[in-house]
Protein backbone atom coordinates (compact mmCIF):
# COMPACT_ATOMS: atom_id res chain seq x y z
CA UNK A 1 0.00 0.00 0.00
CA UNK A 2 1.20 3.46 -0.89
CA UNK A 3 1.57 5.93 2.10
CA UNK A 4 0.88 9.24 0.48
CA UNK A 5 -3.02 8.47 -0.44
CA UNK A 6 -4.11 12.22 -0.23
CA UNK A 7 -3.01 13.39 -4.12
CA UNK A 8 -3.42 16.36 -6.26
CA UNK A 9 -2.37 15.14 -10.06
CA UNK A 10 -0.61 18.59 -11.59
CA UNK A 11 0.40 19.19 -15.10
CA UNK A 12 -0.58 20.81 -19.20
CA UNK A 13 -3.68 18.40 -20.49
CA UNK A 14 -1.77 15.52 -22.17
CA UNK A 15 0.17 14.62 -19.67
CA UNK A 16 -1.17 11.58 -18.70
CA UNK A 17 -2.91 12.35 -15.25
CA UNK A 18 -6.16 10.60 -16.22
CA UNK A 19 -3.78 7.38 -17.91
CA UNK A 20 -2.15 6.92 -14.26
CA UNK A 21 -5.30 7.73 -12.42
CA UNK A 22 -6.91 4.37 -13.21
CA UNK A 23 -4.27 1.78 -12.45
CA UNK A 24 -3.35 3.50 -9.07
CA UNK A 25 -6.91 4.18 -7.82
CA UNK A 26 -7.57 0.30 -9.25
CA UNK A 27 -4.89 -0.61 -6.90
CA UNK A 28 -5.39 1.92 -3.91
CA UNK A 29 -8.96 2.08 -3.46
CA UNK A 30 -8.59 6.01 -4.12
CA UNK A 31 -11.53 8.08 -5.21
CA UNK A 32 -10.77 9.53 -8.25
CA UNK A 33 -12.09 13.44 -8.58
CA UNK A 34 -11.77 14.39 -12.22
CA UNK A 35 -13.65 17.81 -12.54
CA UNK A 36 -13.34 17.56 -16.69
CA UNK A 37 -15.29 14.32 -16.20
CA UNK A 38 -17.70 15.64 -13.27
CA UNK A 39 -18.17 18.41 -15.87
CA UNK A 40 -18.50 16.81 -18.76
CA UNK A 41 -20.96 14.82 -17.18
CA UNK A 42 -22.98 17.77 -16.10
CA UNK A 43 -23.03 18.74 -19.75
CA UNK A 44 -24.22 15.51 -21.04
CA UNK A 45 -26.99 15.61 -18.15
CA UNK A 46 -28.10 19.29 -19.92
CA UNK A 47 -27.67 20.45 -15.97
CA UNK A 48 -27.32 24.95 -15.47
CA UNK A 49 -23.77 23.98 -14.28
CA UNK A 50 -23.01 22.29 -17.07
CA UNK A 51 -24.97 24.31 -19.68
CA UNK A 52 -22.14 27.68 -18.20
CA UNK A 53 -19.24 25.33 -18.15
CA UNK A 54 -19.48 24.45 -21.52
CA UNK A 55 -18.89 27.39 -22.82
CA UNK A 56 -15.72 27.83 -21.01
CA UNK A 57 -14.62 24.61 -21.92
CA UNK A 58 -14.88 24.75 -25.75
CA UNK A 59 -12.86 27.71 -25.40
CA UNK A 60 -10.38 26.04 -23.45
CA UNK A 61 -10.61 28.29 -21.19
CA UNK A 62 -10.78 27.40 -17.07
CA UNK A 63 -14.32 27.70 -15.59
CA UNK A 64 -14.78 29.93 -12.82
CA UNK A 65 -12.57 29.12 -10.03
CA UNK A 66 -15.73 28.77 -7.11
CA UNK A 67 -17.72 27.03 -9.39
CA UNK A 68 -15.39 24.16 -9.23
CA UNK A 69 -13.92 24.40 -5.85
CA UNK A 70 -17.85 24.07 -4.42
CA UNK A 71 -17.97 21.32 -6.81
CA UNK A 72 -14.86 19.40 -5.49
CA UNK A 73 -15.55 20.42 -1.66
CA UNK A 74 -19.08 18.66 -1.77
CA UNK A 75 -17.35 15.59 -3.24
CA UNK A 76 -14.39 15.58 -0.92
CA UNK A 77 -16.45 14.87 1.93
CA UNK A 78 -17.91 11.93 0.17
CA UNK A 79 -17.41 8.29 2.57
CA UNK A 80 -15.44 7.03 -0.22
CA UNK A 81 -12.49 9.97 0.00
CA UNK A 82 -12.10 9.01 3.72
CA UNK A 83 -9.45 6.19 2.48
CA UNK A 84 -7.11 8.23 -0.02
CA UNK A 85 -7.94 10.19 -3.21
CA UNK A 86 -6.83 11.79 -6.50
CA UNK A 87 -7.69 15.19 -7.68
CA UNK A 88 -7.11 15.66 -11.58
CA UNK A 89 -7.06 18.04 -12.76
CA UNK A 90 -7.35 20.51 -9.68
CA UNK A 91 -6.63 22.98 -8.77
CA UNK A 92 -6.10 24.65 -11.48
CA UNK A 93 -4.93 28.13 -10.03
CA UNK A 94 -3.61 29.54 -7.26
CA UNK A 95 -7.09 30.42 -5.63
CA UNK A 96 -8.17 26.93 -6.61
CA UNK A 97 -5.92 25.68 -4.50
CA UNK A 98 -6.07 28.18 -1.79
CA UNK A 99 -10.12 27.51 -1.56
CA UNK A 100 -8.94 23.51 -1.62
CA UNK A 101 -7.56 24.53 1.64
CA UNK A 102 -10.12 26.22 3.59
CA UNK A 103 -12.60 23.01 1.87
CA UNK A 104 -10.05 20.47 3.46
CA UNK A 105 -9.50 21.99 6.90
CA UNK A 106 -13.48 22.23 7.49
CA UNK A 107 -13.59 18.46 7.07
CA UNK A 108 -10.28 17.56 8.56
CA UNK A 109 -8.58 16.39 5.85
CA UNK A 110 -4.51 17.04 4.98
CA UNK A 111 -2.73 16.56 1.53
CA UNK A 112 -0.02 14.38 1.01
CA UNK A 113 1.96 15.02 -2.07
CA UNK A 114 1.23 16.83 -5.15
CA UNK A 115 2.23 14.57 -8.12
CA UNK A 116 3.68 17.35 -10.89
CA UNK A 117 3.39 15.27 -14.31
CA UNK A 118 6.48 16.71 -16.76
CA UNK A 119 6.11 16.20 -19.96
CA UNK A 120 7.65 18.52 -23.54
CA UNK A 121 5.51 20.84 -25.31
CA UNK A 122 5.51 19.09 -28.72
CA UNK A 123 4.73 15.38 -27.10
CA UNK A 124 1.86 16.46 -25.49
CA UNK A 125 0.11 17.98 -28.19
CA UNK A 126 0.88 15.05 -30.21
CA UNK A 127 -1.31 13.17 -27.53
CA UNK A 128 -4.17 15.43 -27.14
CA UNK A 129 -4.84 15.52 -30.48
CA UNK A 130 -5.12 11.92 -31.31
CA UNK A 131 -6.44 11.19 -28.14
CA UNK A 132 -9.58 9.19 -27.80
CA UNK A 133 -12.05 9.17 -24.79
CA UNK A 134 -14.91 7.07 -24.06
CA UNK A 135 -18.51 8.25 -23.93
CA UNK A 136 -19.66 5.85 -21.10
CA UNK A 137 -16.26 6.09 -18.35
CA UNK A 138 -14.44 8.27 -20.00
CA UNK A 139 -11.30 5.95 -20.55
CA UNK A 140 -8.22 7.53 -22.69
CA UNK A 141 -6.97 5.94 -25.65
CA UNK A 142 -5.14 7.23 -28.63
CA UNK A 143 -4.90 6.40 -32.49
CA UNK A 144 -0.67 6.48 -32.64
CA UNK A 145 0.00 5.48 -29.10
CA UNK A 146 -2.02 3.63 -27.40
CA UNK A 147 -4.82 2.44 -30.00
CA UNK A 148 -7.97 0.21 -28.59
CA UNK A 149 -8.05 -3.49 -29.39
CA UNK A 150 -10.83 -2.93 -31.66
CA UNK A 151 -11.40 0.37 -33.32
CA UNK A 152 -14.31 3.43 -31.87
CA UNK A 153 -14.67 0.42 -29.05
CA UNK A 154 -13.64 0.99 -25.45
CA UNK A 155 -11.26 -2.15 -24.17
CA UNK A 156 -12.42 -1.20 -20.66
CA UNK A 157 -16.49 -1.20 -20.95
CA UNK A 158 -17.42 -1.40 -24.33
CA UNK A 159 -18.57 2.02 -24.65
CA UNK A 160 -18.11 4.42 -27.60
CA UNK A 161 -14.62 6.35 -28.14
CA UNK A 162 -14.85 9.90 -29.99
CA UNK A 163 -12.56 12.67 -29.85
CA UNK A 164 -13.35 15.54 -27.14
CA UNK A 165 -14.40 18.94 -28.98
CA UNK A 166 -11.67 20.48 -27.15
CA UNK A 167 -9.01 18.45 -28.07
CA UNK A 168 -8.87 19.73 -31.43
CA UNK A 169 -5.38 21.62 -32.48
CA UNK A 170 -6.29 24.79 -31.76
CA UNK A 171 -8.10 24.54 -28.34
CA UNK A 172 -5.89 22.00 -27.59
CA UNK A 173 -2.98 24.90 -27.94
CA UNK A 174 -5.25 27.26 -26.27
CA UNK A 175 -5.65 25.08 -23.13
CA UNK A 176 -1.73 24.67 -22.76
CA UNK A 177 -1.13 28.37 -22.93
CA UNK A 178 -3.84 28.64 -20.18
CA UNK A 179 -1.93 26.03 -18.06
CA UNK A 180 1.46 27.90 -18.69
CA UNK A 181 -0.03 31.38 -17.35
CA UNK A 182 -2.53 30.23 -14.62
CA UNK A 183 -1.76 26.58 -13.27
CA UNK A 184 2.06 26.61 -13.78
CA UNK A 185 2.43 28.94 -10.98
CA UNK A 186 1.01 25.95 -8.89
CA UNK A 187 4.35 24.35 -8.95
CA UNK A 188 6.51 26.96 -6.66
CA UNK A 189 2.92 27.21 -4.60
CA UNK A 190 3.32 23.17 -3.49
CA UNK A 191 7.52 23.49 -3.89
CA UNK A 192 6.99 26.02 -0.66
CA UNK A 193 4.74 23.77 0.98
CA UNK A 194 7.49 20.81 0.18
CA UNK A 195 4.21 18.33 -1.16
CA UNK A 196 5.61 18.46 -4.54
CA UNK A 197 6.94 15.79 -6.53
CA UNK A 198 8.50 15.14 -10.25
CA UNK A 199 7.47 12.52 -12.53
CA UNK A 200 8.89 12.30 -16.20
CA UNK A 201 5.59 11.15 -18.15
CA UNK A 202 6.90 10.91 -21.44
CA UNK A 203 7.51 7.65 -20.51
CA UNK A 204 5.67 4.91 -22.14
CA UNK A 205 2.53 3.44 -19.05
CA UNK A 206 4.23 0.71 -17.32
CA UNK A 207 7.44 3.07 -16.45
CA UNK A 208 4.91 5.83 -16.17
CA UNK A 209 3.09 4.13 -13.61
CA UNK A 210 6.48 3.02 -11.27
CA UNK A 211 7.85 6.43 -11.79
CA UNK A 212 4.60 7.69 -9.52
CA UNK A 213 4.62 4.57 -7.14
CA UNK A 214 8.47 4.82 -6.12
CA UNK A 215 7.33 8.42 -5.39
CA UNK A 216 4.41 7.97 -3.16
CA UNK A 217 6.21 5.80 -0.85
P1 LIG B 1 -9.66 18.21 -18.42
O1 LIG B 1 -10.57 17.06 -18.68
O2 LIG B 1 -9.01 18.15 -17.06
O3 LIG B 1 -8.66 18.43 -19.52
O4 LIG B 1 -10.59 19.52 -18.38
C1 LIG B 1 -11.32 19.93 -19.51
C2 LIG B 1 -11.82 21.37 -19.33
O5 LIG B 1 -12.69 21.43 -18.18
C3 LIG B 1 -10.74 22.41 -19.05
O6 LIG B 1 -10.14 22.88 -20.24
C4 LIG B 1 -11.56 23.49 -18.33
O7 LIG B 1 -12.35 24.24 -19.26
C5 LIG B 1 -12.52 22.66 -17.49
N1 LIG B 1 -11.92 22.37 -16.16
C6 LIG B 1 -11.57 21.15 -15.66
N2 LIG B 1 -11.05 21.26 -14.43
C7 LIG B 1 -11.06 22.59 -14.13
C8 LIG B 1 -10.62 23.35 -13.01
N3 LIG B 1 -10.04 22.79 -11.95
N4 LIG B 1 -10.80 24.70 -13.06
C9 LIG B 1 -11.39 25.30 -14.11
N5 LIG B 1 -11.78 24.65 -15.22
C10 LIG B 1 -11.64 23.30 -15.23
Amino acid sequence: MIQKRNLIFLGPPGAGKGTLSDPLMKAEKLAHISTGDILRAEIKNGTELGKTAKTYMDQGKLVPDQVVADMVGRRLADADCKGGFILDGFPRTVAQAELLEKVMAEINMKLDAVVLFDAPEELLLQRLTSRLTCRSCGASFNKLFAKPAKEGICDNCGGELYQRSDDSLETAKNRLKVYNEQTAPLIEYYIGKNLLRKIDSSLPKAEGYAALQAVLN
